[in-house]
């Protein structure tokens, strides 16, 4: 299977495709065609463990790697979760439905994808016959650096930089990353908010001058955002591992459609969904849940998007985006493949903060997804009724997906589809938020609130968590957002 970019100009294998991150041209890196799972494909894999499910998934796109190679790499990564089971479904009601992606080593979906990642991105390179020291960079607004941190520390050939937005992230987040552990990684804040920390590490990947004098030092970039194709792939398993754990336990017929709600940020793991569907996967709609930072609620609903807002942060942090990466792909999807009007839309989207949709692009977004958006009482009151009524906590992103599916079954009472909220962070990394939500008391230390949290609920506390609290602050600077290449030149050098 070969990747094209999404602004037309390259063509690589699988392994480049993630070894590179971005394509030349500024585009990202897509497969040239989708791979099919048919029904008897998906009957097959329903014994399968989760790690065995994700590495047939992964296999038919990356048919460069070793299959047997890839499945011990994803039962490594998928061993590290607590509950035995990386990806539990859990049914709260009829029709209704609890992905748990949030049982990794940092409470958060986004270990997923990256437990898995340093193997992909090590082996990619070695496919490719890269020898040079490779270097991350990953831009974070709260979850991923945690995740990508853990997943490459002490990696060999491998050094990873984070950076993340110095007021844009809860505390549990930043004490997470300030107390990384190993030889090979740095952790950085930047003053200013998650776009413009984002935006200040594209630029290192896209200067020719920085890239060169790497190099020269012996160290090629790579990135472990969501952007990377490398990151995507792993998120499409949890989908189908949804649906087969739906089939098993006959909750639905072979074939019936699902509905998925996603709590949405960078558009990374809605857009795994819409990657599955495009597999085979029998779905019905794809939610979509943003919180009042609702750029991508109106763009569903508009077809426009509009960036040139202002920018809320919530308790929500890791969803507060206003320029969501991974919608790039879909408009290329969704423009028929059109490299050169994805061009022109990212294109009007930097200069002018702004692009529409034709009337023919918009009808095909809605025809599957649904936007909708949770504000900062609607977060609160849905964790306090989900709780009441199912005694089950959410955390407070999931707790946005969840009120969008309330919203959209009052809104279509003719659709009975099951639906599936996928749950991307335990509520343990969200404490006082939930905590509060719950019981209405405002506890200042993350610590109490943890205590208090499982109390309240009952629900166990994720071991790395709790040993957080004694562990040693590494990192503390904080930089301005054009100083973060020399800060990455002293990592490079530091011996
Ligand atoms: C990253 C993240 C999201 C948003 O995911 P995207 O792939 O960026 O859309 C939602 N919830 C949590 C807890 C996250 O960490």
């Amino acid at each position: 299977m070969k990747f094209i970019s999404t602004r037309g100009g390259e063509c690589v294998t699988g392994a480049r495709a993630i070894a590179q991150g971005i394509a030349e041209d500024g585009g990202l890196f897509v497969p040239e065609s989708f791979p099919q799972v048919t029904a008897e494909e998906l009957q097959a894999m329903v014994p399968m463990s989760y790690a065995e499910r994700a590495a047939t998934v992964l296999h038919k796109f990356l048919d460069d790697y070793d299959f047997d190679e890839l499945k011990a790499a994803c039962e490594k990564a998928y061993a590290q979760f607590e509950e035995g089971d990386a990806a539990p479904l859990v049914r709260v009601d009829a029709g209704l439905y609890m992905l748990e992606l949030f049982h990794g080593p940092t409470c958060a979906f986004k270990d997923m994808a990256l437990t898995l990642l340093p193997y992909l991105l090590r082996k990619g390179c070695d496919l490719c016959g890269i020898r040079e020291e490779v270097l991350i960079l990953v831009a974070t607004s709260g979850d991923t650096g945690k995740a990508a941190l853990e997943g490459f520390k002490d990696a060999e050939g491998v050094k990873i930089m984070v950076f993340y937005p110095s007021d844009g992230v809860s505390k549990m987040q930043k004490l997470q990353m300030a107390t990384q552990e190993g030889k090979n990684v740095n952790v950085l804040a930047v003053r200013g908010n998650f776009d413009e920390c984002q935006s200040a590490v594209k630029r290192i990947f896209t200067s020719e001058q920085c890239k060169a004098e790497l190099l020269q030092k012996g160290v090629v970039l790579s990135s472990a955002n969501s952007i990377n194709f490398g990151r995507l792939a792993p998120q499409i398993a949890y989908y189908f591992s949804a649906y087969l754990d739906l089939l098993s336990s006959d909750q639905i017929e072979p074939g019936e459609k699902v509905n998925f709600a996603v709590p949405t940020g960078n558009f990374g793991n809605i857009l795994a969904a819409y990657y599955a569907m495009r597999m085979g996967l029998p779905v019905g709609k794809l939610i979509c849940a943003s919180n009042k930072n609702n750029v991508l609620t109106d763009f569903i609903r508009t077809g426009v998007y509009d960036k040139r807002r202002e920018f809320y942060k919530t308790m929500s942090p890791s969803m507060d985006i206003l320029i969501s990466s991974n919608l790039e792909r879909l408009l290329f999807e969704i423009s028929g493949r059109d490299a050169a009007r994805v061009r022109a839309l990212m294109d009007a989207l930097a200069k002018e903060g702004v692009y529409s949709l034709s009337d023919a692009e918009r009808a095909q977004v809605q025809a599957l997804f649904c936007g909708d958006f949770c504000g900062e009482d609607e977060t609160v009151e849905t964790i306090y009724e989900f709780f009441e009524e199912y005694q089950y906590p959410m955390d407070t992103h999931t707790a946005c997906a969840m009120y969008a599916v309330e919203n959209y079954r009052a809104r279509n009472e003719k659709d009975h589809t099951p639906v599936v909220v996928v749950c991307t962070a335990s509520p343990y990394k969200f404490p006082q938020d939930v905590m509060y939500a719950i019981t209405g008391n405002d506890i200042k230390d993350s610590f109490k609130a943890i205590k208090h949290l499982n109390i309240a609920t009952a629900m166990k506390v994720p071991k790395s968590l709790a040993k957080l609290r004694d562990k040693k602050v590494r990192f503390t600077a904080v930089a301005d957002k054009d100083k973060l290449y020399a800060e990455v030149l002293k990592f490079v050098d530091q011996k």
